[in-house]
């Protein structure tokens, strides 16, 4: 029966009269309803299906109930399907030896796990803090770093406005963003130079010894997908080194090879070819942050998991003192034993390869080419699965399809609409649509939801 209980309308109707959604109003939804999903395909109520390529939030490396995970999950849950954080199990010790065996350089030794990104940023900040004993955190505007309290405050985007009572200490500066370039850069170099700069002088004059981190997404995701021009990561762990300040590197959503790399913070010792998508390595020593939160694409999003990678310098900080911090479900084993499945997948599937491939060599070509046939994509960039198309009325003023590039608009409204109605899952945030898919969606996949979005960004045209 299409109404009664257990069905899709039955399902949307108690969606809307008992659950409280997450940033808006509860007035006026219209929630899609998934009934199930496999690989790069979610089901809705009618039982059609939808090419994802958001990765929903941007977690679903493998796609969706890739059968190794779910293996290892249902193992899990059947013989220790839950601990306290103070014992140790193997799911855990696992996880966190294949997460510190991936992360960059030498230096990183422990993980501390959390529930998701938030309370990841939040435990780096409170170890940066106890680590330097100074209380400043910089953090860059056009960022997203979480939904609570610190990591609400240390956001650069509009959902910090109405939740900003000054948290302590924190100081905002601006990124490299060549497109909207706040330095009147007319070259990736420049923009580069004066972003530098510009954090330079912003922690002379905020005063170096008050420092205590500096957080920045490797690349901004929600907020752009500004991948930073070659120089800017190195230039930034130059600074922290200089003033004693702690780098942590928020790879919540660009971590676990969504940039065609374990952690996007690799970037800073490569340099782009010129070819979209394409950067190859400089040479010279590896440069790494201290610290490294993440979440999402450790174990696909299958169970809640994020959590803090602790470089040397900062985990001896607590050999012989307590780090005054903790979570119920620190660890929890569903989400290790997904995380470890996940990771080996990603490993023996050869994903992290492939989503540079598909960036190079699928993705990227075939989004400059629907740029150019196109009247209102102002701008294509990124890397891997990992690509931001900035919306515009017009290619040479750059104004964006949403006042300011923030909220929505009747145009961005057309965009969902025709997305829906063709079937395909977008991800769209103020004036952009992200193409975010699975590192494991076929070439021919990510080919025809290209084609699918020039479809209906065409309609957005013809609307405008
Ligand atoms: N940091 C970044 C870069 C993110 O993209 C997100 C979520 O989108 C978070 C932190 C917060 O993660 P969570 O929603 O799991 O708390």
């Amino acid at each position: 029966p299409s109404s009664g209980p257990g069905s899709p309308a039955r399902t949307k109707e108690l969606d809307l009269q008992y659950v409280f959604h997450s940033w808006l109003a509860q007035d006026g939804r219209d929630p899609f309803v998934a009934t199930g999903a496999q690989g790069s395909w979610v089901l809705d109520g009618e039982g059609r299906a939808h090419l994802d390529f958001s990765g929903q939030l941007v977690f679903t490396q493998l796609g969706f109930n890739h059968p190794r995970v779910v293996a290892a999950i249902t193992e899990q849950a059947a013989t220790l399907g839950t601990i306290a954080p103070q014992h140790a199990v193997e799911s855990r010790s696992e996880a966190a030896r294949l997460i510190v065996e991936r992360a960059p350089g030498d230096a990183f030794r422990q993980v501390f796990f959390t529930n998701g990104g938030a309370d990841a940023i939040e435990n780096a900040v409170r170890m940066a803090r106890l680590h330097t004993g100074r209380r400043k955190v910089l953090s860059r505007y056009r960022s997203y770093h979480g939904n609570t309290t610190t990591a609400i405050n240390l956001t650069g985007d509009a959902r910090r406005w109405p939740n900003d009572y000054g948290a302590e200490g924190v100081v905002h500066f601006f990124g490299p963003y060549p497109y909207r370039s706040a330095f009147h850069a007319t070259s990736e170099e420049e923009e580069c130079a004066r972003a530098l700069e510009h954090l330079e002088q912003t922690i002379a004059l905020e005063g170096p010894s008050t420092i205590a981190a500096l957080v920045l997404e490797s690349i901004p995701g929600t907020a752009g997908i500004m991948v930073p021009p070659a120089g800017y990561l190195r230039g930034v762990r130059e600074l922290c080194d200089r003033h004693g300040i702690v780098w942590i590197a928020d790879e919540v959503m660009s971590g676990f090879g969504r940039s065609g790399r374990w952690f996007a913070c690799e970037l800073a010792d490569e340099a782009p070819t010129g070819t979209p998508g394409e950067w190859k390595p400089v040479g010279g020593a590896v440069t790494a942050p201290d610290l490294i939160t993440f979440a999402k694409g450790v174990n696909s999003g299958y169970v809640p998991l994020g959590g803090v990678l602790i470089s040397e310098d900062i985990a001896n900080s607590f050999k012989t003192r307590a780090f005054p911090g903790g979570l119920t479900y620190s660890g929890h084993p569903l989400g290790c034993a997904a995380a470890v499945a996940n990771i080996g997948v990603l490993t023996d599937e050869r994903l992290i390869e492939n989503a540079d491939r598909l960036g190079r060599e699928v993705i990227g070509p075939e989004l400059v080419k629907l740029a150019a046939d196109s009247g209102i994509v102002g701008e294509v960039r990124g890397l891997g699965c990992f690509w931001a198309l900035e919306l515009v009325r017009d290619k040479d003023s750059r104004e964006p399809l949403t006042p300011g590039g923030f909220g929505t608009s009747p145009a961005m409204g057309v965009l969902a609409a025709a997305c829906k109605r063709l079937g395909l899952l977008p991800f769209i945030n103020g004036s952009r649509t992200h193409v975010v898919p699975a590192l494991n969606i076929t070439d021919d996949e990510a080919r025809y939801g290209i084609g699918l979005l020039a479809e209906a960004l065409a309609e957005v045209e013809a609307s405008l």
